[in-house]
């Protein structure tokens, strides 16, 4: 199967799984994961119609700005940032999704200010509490935005979610509908109900995370092909 026809593919179970839902699939935007993929993979992605693509490498992200890897697409920053690498995300991406700590909120804010630019982001949740994960935990996430709306020079656009990889079915499903009535929340109580984008759902739960709410997924194997890591 190509590119195209994985996108393809995929764009017809998510809309089965909006329908399912009552949703308009037309609500739900996909993200294509390609880190390790090359410049013509995500080329591919962009001719067939991709609404994004996500990096999660710096370095690699910087390499294939420079192939023109992502023209004609938004490019999005799905991975963890570390603050050293910010200025080199800042400005460079339509949508940072993984802002989950104060100091790497502040980071951006400081980036964002000395570039004369304000920067579309996403709060990350760690919705499981796992120790080795980045996001904010549940219970702080007001806080989060909180601190970003004090900022001038970040936009929260929404929340973002990475459930323990773990977890079965119906307990991941659980944790989607919690980050939806967190998102739901928040959004009624600090945003006007702005924010448009509760980003969760990978390859394999996709379907569900549009079932409990989401409206952008991050897809990569599915779409690309599984990940030779060496
Ligand atoms: C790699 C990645 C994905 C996509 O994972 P797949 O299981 O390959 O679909 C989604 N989100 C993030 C943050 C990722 O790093």
């Amino acid at each position: 199967m190509s590119i195209a026809e994985n996108i393809a593919k995929i764009r017809e179970n998510m809309a089965a799984a909006a329908r399912e839902a009552g949703r308009d699939p037309g609500e739900i935007l996909l993200v294509g994961a390609s880190k390790m993929n090359d410049a013509d993979a995500c080329r591919q992605a962009v001719a067939a119609g991709i609404d994004a693509l996500g990096e999660n490498r710096v370095q690699e992200m910087v390499q294939k700005l420079e192939q023109h890897a992502y023209d004609g697409a938004p490019l999005h920053f799905i991975g963890h940032l570390q603050r050293n690498k910010v200025k080199q995300v800042v400005g460079h991406v339509a949508l940072i999704q993984s802002v989950g700590s104060l100091e790497l909120l502040q980071a951006i804010e400081k980036a964002a200010a000395d570039r004369d630019l304000v920067q579309d982001i996403l709060l990350e949740v760690n919705i499981g509490r796992e120790a080795a994960k980045s996001g904010f935990a549940p219970e702080d996430l007001f806080a989060g935005a909180e601190a970003a709306l004090a900022r001038p020079h970040v936009r929260v656009r929404g929340v973002m979610t990475i459930p323990p990889a773990d977890a079965d079915g119906d307990t991941n499903f659980r944790y989607f509908q919690e980050v939806r009535a967190l998102y739901v929340d928040m959004n009624q109580k600090l945003f006007h109900n702005e924010l448009e984008y509760l980003s969760m759902g990978m390859s394999g739960d996709y379907q569900d995370a549009i079932r409990a709410g989401a409206t952008m997924v991050r897809v990569g194997s599915a779409i690309f092909g599984a990940r030779h890591y060496t």
